[in-house]
């Protein structure tokens, strides 16, 4: 492959670095695959370009533009997967690996789009929460919102995933409405800038939306202010020193942590060897310490088992061992390609060094073995063990971010959670356990000390996603050690591009701040009954006034009948008014929805599909036999569900005679777009 100086993406144009240029090298062979540096950028003009001109024109566009555009992206990384492939090799990943790394990047961004379709409004402020009441007669209310921070987020990417790595930022930045400045570990470059040209070459990303810096980042930090985000992936150090920066610490500049994390695997007292959760916890281990060659934030470092099973423990990760052939990436038969490079190989094994000098011993694997080809950075899963896993503090606090792992006994579920925690943080952990009670006891006691559990057993294994994966709909990150961050989580992941503020009105005004129908506020009644309307004809507040009806003893009685429900409060006057809540009979809750569906549904077919749920339904004063009702409809929401599906959230408030408000619901429809 020729060799290519990589270039920067810096204000909608791609630049070659000036000075002194970084070779980087393939994990293959060691031969050189490109150069790169950052020389001569105007980091400060970056950061300008991303507020000026990025972050108006992402701002924009709805939450629904957004999830569109980053559907696109994804859309484009598949149809031009190959060429990531082939350089995916280059840093010693197999194809597998590679299907993480660029398959799962675009998944990532697919379900990033799709979750903010189906549960954020096509809008630009986000609600938080319910309204709060603040005053009597309702004038003053508080709201809590999210809007787009309007500065750039900085993203530091780590070497081992250089495209899932870079889209897992990117999917919730974009979605916030907010402009990324990307800067790819330098060993794995090649194909983050591969990956970045992609997206570029779609043209769907507006103006500033994406910039990259292949190289340092020079005196980009002197720039950053409070409305920045600074979103890193790596190691404790870096991010200890990142985190430090004087203007990080002056401007409150919001920063985001995954860094080292020693994460814990666990047989469970019930998983002796002869049961599937036994047979399970071994394959997931050696699986974690082979899939991308161990470099993984997530992969298995400490593998606990019960004293006594310890030895089949040890014996049954070695013979699973023994089969994974290490080799070139590109060949279908090696199961383990090469670590990304020599430096890092030398990194793994000093870092085996220190665990072999605290007392753990190697039952598996020659750490200084170089298998595979001449001048690459292959090596062999090396297997330690420990007897003393108290004794042996290194066991929890050094990490060989290679095909490493260290196997140790506990005694009792007490001893195997304060194991556990040990690691002083982690990403994830998994439990392989068929008992309930086991599960819990773990889990209540670890939980604080780990960002993802997953429990184990025979039901589940076949469909488990696995301990190493995170995913976009799940939180990635985890406390203390691990970085004391959360990554993606859905929507959880896009907040932290957004500032939450308290809003404090009228319901006119936040309904007008929030793209909104909110109670109390504006409603505009409609003449043609709103169920005859597309979602795209349907404005927010339009609302539809029903007649009323009465409610008789006779509708509640055959209403008991019909359905069975025959409840004190709706048969017996004697029990009904000895009740502390009601003054006599009152009718059924499930009437008065019944009811209230009959005076706001219009019947024929059209544009609106199906009633797909209820939420939020409160019954806040009983209707008597005699009362009648009458039902308010409002547009409350819109948001897309899919190209030929829209979802609609109504507010239905039901009023008495006296217009004193009966019940209240939001009600989901499915509605031709
Ligand atoms: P580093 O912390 O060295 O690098 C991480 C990122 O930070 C890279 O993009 C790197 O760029 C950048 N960086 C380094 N120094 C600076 C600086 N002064 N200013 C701005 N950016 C900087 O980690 P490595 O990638 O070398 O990995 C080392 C260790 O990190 C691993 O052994 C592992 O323990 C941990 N790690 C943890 C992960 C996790 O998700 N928890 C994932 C990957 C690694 P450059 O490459 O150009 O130096």
């Amino acid at each position: 492959m020729k060799t290519v100086q990589l270039l920067n993406y810096a204000r909608d144009a791609w630049i070659p670095g000036h000075g002194v240029l970084a070779e980087l090298t393939s994990a293959i062979d060691g031969s050189l695959v490109a150069t790169i540096g950052s020389g001569g950028l105007d980091f400060g003009d970056m950061l300008r370009h991303a507020r000026e001109v990025g972050g108006p024109a992402l701002r924009a566009m709805t939450f629904h533009d957004r999830a569109r555009m980053i559907k696109g992206l994804g859309l484009a990384i598949m149809s031009r997967k190959e060429e990531l492939y082939e350089l995916n090799y280059l840093t010693g990943a197999t194809r597998k690996d590679g299907w993480i790394d660029i398959e799962g990047g675009a998944g990532t961004l697919f379900s990033f789009s799709s979750k903010a379709r189906r549960e954020l409004p096509d809008a630009h402020v986000l609600l938080d929460g319910a309204v709060e009441p603040l005053s009597k007669s309702g004038s003053f209310i508080g709201q809590h919102i999210y809007t787009s921070m309007q500065g750039a987020a900085v993203h530091i990417n780590a070497f081992n995933f250089p495209v899932w790595g870079m889209l897992e930022k990117l999917a919730p930045t974009l979605l916030a409405g907010m402009p990324a400045i990307v800067k790819p570990a330098s060993s794995t470059a090649y194909l983050c800038e591969a990956a970045v040209r992609v997206m570029i070459d779609t043209g769907l990303l507006p103006p500033g939306a994406v910039q990259l810096i292949v190289g340092g980042v020079g005196d980009l930090f002197d720039h950053l202010t409070g409305q920045d985000v600074v979103s890193f992936t790596g190691s404790a150090s870096t991010a200890l020193k990142l985190r430090s920066h004087p203007v990080v610490q002056r401007e409150s500049v919001k920063f985001v942590a995954e860094q080292d994390s020693l994460n814990a695997s666990l047989l469970g007292p019930d998983a002796a060897p002869g049961t599937p959760e036994f047979d399970l916890f071994v394959k997931e281990v050696v699986n974690e310490m082979t899939v991308k060659a161990g470099q993984k934030c997530t992969a298995i470092r400490r593998a606990m088992a019960p004293a006594e099973h310890l030895d089949a423990v040890e014996a049954a990760i070695r013979e699973r061992l023994s089969a994974t052939r290490v080799g070139d990436p590109r060949e279908k038969e090696s199961r383990m390609g090469a670590l990304v490079s020599t430096d890092q190989r030398d990194d793994v094994r000093g870092q085996i060094a220190k665990l072999t000098a605290a007392g753990a011993r190697i039952v598996a694997g020659n750490p200084d073995a170089s298998p595979g080809i001449a001048g690459g950075a292959f090596m062999e899963p090396i297997l330690l063990r420990t007897d003393d896993p108290w004794g042996t503090a290194a066991v929890h606090d050094v990490e060989a971010f290679g095909p490493v792992s260290t196997v140790m006994p506990y005694r009792n579920i007490a001893d195997a959670i304060s194991l556990a925690n040990r690691g002083m943080g982690s990403l994830a952990l998994s439990l392989f356990t068929l008992s309930p009670d086991v599960a819990r006891e773990f889990v209540q006691g670890a939980a604080a000390y780990h960002g993802r559990m997953l429990v184990i057993d025979r039901t589940n294994a076949a469909e488990s996603t696995g301990h190493g994966s995170p995913l976009p709909v799940l939180v990635h990150g985890g406390p203390g050690r691990a970085g004391g961050s959360e990554e993606m989580g859905g929507v959880r992941g896009v907040k932290h591009y957004m500032q939450r503020t308290a809003i404090q009105s009228s319901p006119t005004m936040i309904a007008a701040i929030s793209e909104q129908y909110i109670p109390g506020g504006p409603k505009h009644e409609v003449k043609l009954h709103p169920f005859r309307c597309r979602m795209s004809e349907l404005k927010i507040g339009d609302t539809l006034k029903t007649k009323s009806r009465a409610v008789t003893i006779e509708d509640i009685e055959h209403f008991a009948e019909f359905t069975g429900d025959k409840f004190y409060a709706h048969m017996d006057e004697e029990a009904a008014k000895a009740s502390p809540i009601f003054e006599g009979r009152v009718a059924h809750g499930y009437l008065i929805l019944s009811f209230a569906a009959g005076l706001f549904v219009d019947p024929d077919p059209g544009p609106v599909l199906a009633n797909t749920g209820l939420e939020n339904l409160r019954f806040l004063t009983p209707l008597y036999p005699g009362d009648s009702m009458r039902v308010e409809l409002t547009v409350r929401a819109k948001s897309l569900k899919s190209e030929d599906t829209g979802v609609v959230r109504w507010a239905v408030e039901i009023f008495n005679q006296k217009d004193e408000l009966v019940a209240t619901y939001d009600l989901l429809t499915e509605n031709v777009p």
